[in-house]
């Protein structure tokens, strides 16, 4: 899609030439003649760039340019959260007209006569920023849709900045030093060798400075600072000297945020690099965001074992690699007894506390490379790779008598013991059952551990093929409490614990 920019001058002639070189370029071009009939415009074409010519009519270009940034916090219809760039068209270059534009909030300032590279480049560079910034906002904001959590304001820490000189520069070298007297900003000073160091802390900002007479050494340097490890998302500014006009202009196309074409001018790089600094860490706070979004979505909140959503991608991942190897996997439906009963009985954060004891219980006793998932309420799966049918079994049965153990500790200190039921199936590289397949005989298992009593293993192959979930007999309810196998019984504080400091549940712990 072509971009569009609102070009706002007063001048005929003026939007003519910009109309001109812009629409060569490819540009979508829409015009206003002063700085009311540019705000309407906003509303109306909803351009994603405008330049503004310094002067106009009724306002000056910074007056709109704020005015515009007024508008974008208030929001509104056609106002996307990404603010539009501004470029604010000088007829002369005045460094005090120029840091003034920028200190308003312009985001370039270009001057007359317009040098037709160096402006598309630095338009070319603002639109991709804006895109980019657009695409992780859109992100954030189904994130947030979607209920997931806000993360922190984060404190407004001092920027990271690292300024590389190309060669001996003593102008950079006293900017630097102008620079570290006044910002509170961690500012260090290294070589183009140096340039790519991993420090540990990503610098905010890289600024490559260009020395005089150089041959580009600087410019070299950008694409590698895009691809390394340690830069790669550091906002990048290049200092060019004001005689390379035309290796400034493919700076921005070579990776650079930012671009000075004025020498290493300290007023002007304090503007630019708060700019800079604040830029990325919005996108590093979306970046964050979209990476907790993406976590939150297939982990489980309450027991932080994976969800529904991510095993099954990797149970057919496992049972591929299964198939590949030619060894068997196993999957484990484990589901708590009577656990509606530890609800009713001890309260919902009770219950809760018996969940997350398990989960933990589970993670604690399986391996690194089982998956272990929330598959649903008190129902949790454990898919294990290279596990035949007799260890399988042998692993259900340590995690059935652990939790008939160890009694779980319930908020205010009361104990109680909770048991399980495991269903069990193996998927076999002969067969060619898929995990659904799978999942789907350990349920039945499952409903026949149930059936006999709870608190036990069944393996799904010594199960008849039972009906469909739905079409099941109800489990019979839960008996009223026995010896051998009962609900959630609370043990008293006093009482006897094992060797291992578990205290033994009152109907020991053999199981039918
Ligand atoms: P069974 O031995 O047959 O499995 O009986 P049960 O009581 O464990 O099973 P049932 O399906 O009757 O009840 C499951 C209960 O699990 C009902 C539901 O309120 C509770 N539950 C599901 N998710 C959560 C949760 O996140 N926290 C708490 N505290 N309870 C939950
Ligand atoms: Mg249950
Ligand atoms: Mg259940």
């Amino acid at each position: 899609m072509t971009s569009r920019i609102l070009v706002v001058d007063a001048v005929p002639t003026n939007r003519i030439i910009l109309r001109v070189k812009l629409s060569a370029a490819y540009y979508e071009v829409v015009q206003a003649t002063s700085g009311q009939a540019a705000l309407a415009m906003l509303r109306k074409s909803a351009p994603d760039l405008v330049i503004a010519a310094a002067d106009l009519p009724d306002m000056s270009g910074r007056a709109l340019c704020a005015a515009i940034r007024h508008k974008a916090q208030a929001g509104g219809p056609n106002q996307s959260s990404v603010p539009v760039p501004v470029v604010i068209m000088h007829t002369q270059d005045d460094p005090g007209e120029r840091l003034a534009s920028l200190a308003a909030g312009a985001d370039d300032v270009l001057t007359r006569p317009i040098d037709d590279v160096v402006m598309l480049a630095r338009l070319r560079s603002l639109l991709r920023a804006r895109d980019a910034e657009a695409e992780l906002q859109l992100r954030d904001d189904t994130r947030r849709a979607l209920g997931l959590a806000e993360h922190s304001a984060e404190f407004a820490m001092p920027g990271r900045v690292r300024i590389v000189s190309t060669g001996v520069h003593p102008e950079v070298r006293a900017m630097v030093n102008r620079l570290q007297q006044r910002s509170d900003d961690h500012i260090e000073f290294v070589d183009a060798d140096d340039a790519l160091r991993d420090t540990g802390r990503a610098p905010d900002v890289v600024v490559v400075a260009e020395a005089p007479g150089g041959l580009g050494e600087g410019l070299a340097l950008l694409p590698q600072l895009r691809a390394n490890r340690a830069t790669r998302q550091s906002a990048l500014i290049y200092i060019a000297q004001p005689d390379q006009r035309r290796e400034a202009a493919s700076a921005l196309d070579l990776g650079a945020n930012d671009l000075m074409i004025t020498g290493p001018d300290v007023d002007e790089l304090t503007i630019r690099l708060k700019k800079q600094i604040a830029r990325k860490r919005t996108n590093d706070r979306l970046r964050a965001n979209m990476r907790d979004g993406l976590r939150a979505a297939v982990i489980d909140p309450l027991t932080g074992l994976y969800n529904r959503r991510y095993a099954l991608p990797h149970m057919s991942r496992m049972a591929e690699q299964a198939q590949r190897m030619r060894r068997p996997y196993a999957l484990l439906l484990a589901d708590l007894d009577y656990f509606k009963q530890v609800n009713d009985d001890y309260g919902h954060t009770a219950g809760d506390a018996v969940l997350v004891t398990l989960a933990q219980r589970l993670k604690d006793n399986l391996r690194a490379a089982d998956l272990i998932a929330r598959w649903g309420g008190e129902e949790f799966l454990v898919a294990m790779p290279d596990t035949d049918r007799r260890s399988a079994q042998r692993t259900a049965e340590r995690l059935c008598a652990l939790m008939a153990k160890h009694p779980v500790t319930l908020p205010g200190d009361r104990r109680i013991t909770v048991t399980l039921s495991i269903g069990v199936a193996i998927g076999l590289p002969s067969t060619d059952d898929t995990p659904v397949d799978l999942i789907s005989r350990a349920d039945q298992a499952l409903y026949a551990a149930k059936n006999k009593g709870r608190n036990t293993v069944v393996m799904s192959d010594t199960v008849m093929a039972l009906p469909s979930p739905e079409k099941r007999k109800p489990l019979p309810p839960a008996p009223k409490p026995n010896p051998r196998l009962a609900p959630p019984v609370e043990i008293e504080q006093a009482r006897d614990t094992g060797t291992d400091g578990a205290t033994i549940p009152p109907w020991g712990l053999s199981r039918t």
